[in-house]
């Protein structure tokens, strides 16, 4: 169906406000005031944002910032989720994606997970036609760039 993505991230974006408290992490968001309509399934949608959001609250140490964005771009939407956590370590960025695959490290000792979340994300945009990036540096934090056509 045809969803308004403006729409389906301001009600994540509430979520996430609220635990962004309970962990004592700064999240804000930056959401176009237009809607954004493109035609997508929105719980699988919400489930891929839902995931990058929950990675990035995992691995952000408190103190920490999270940011969502949303803008259009020759004939795109990129839905931007950046944070100021620990990062991933060059070696590991081309794997992520892949099932059960965790960065092998203290964190994973740590933060409990299968190392599904990133799978089920590339899965979900790519049945969108789009496709999902990432950029990090170690100690110093991620994004992970969705981009998807209008
Ligand atoms: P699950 O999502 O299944 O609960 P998970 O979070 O370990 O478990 P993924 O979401 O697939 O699995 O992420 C794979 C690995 O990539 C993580 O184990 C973590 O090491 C690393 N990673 C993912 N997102 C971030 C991030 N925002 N900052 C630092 N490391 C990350
Ligand atoms: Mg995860």
């Amino acid at each position: 169906p045809e969803i308004d993505l403006t729409d389906l991230l301001n009600t994540i974006a509430e979520e996430y406000q609220t635990q962004a408290k309970e962990k004592s992490l700064i999240f804000t968001f930056d959401l176009p005031t237009q809607p954004v309509t493109l035609s997508a399934e929105p719980n699988l949608l919400s489930q891929a944002v839902k995931n990058l959001l929950t990675n990035a609250y995992k691995y952000t140490p408190a103190g920490g910032k999270v940011q969502l964005r949303l803008f259009t771009r020759s004939r795109q939407a990129l839905i931007i989720v950046e944070d100021s956590g620990i990062g991933i370590p060059e070696a590991d960025l081309a794997h992520i994606f892949e099932r059960f695959y965790r960065v092998d490290s203290e964190r994973s000792r740590n933060t409990g997970g299968f190392g599904l979340g990133l799978a089920i994300v590339k899965q979900i945009i790519e049945a969108h036609g789009g496709k999902i990036t990432v950029s990090s540096k170690l100690k110093q934090g991620s994004t992970f760039t969705i981009q998807l056509p209008l």
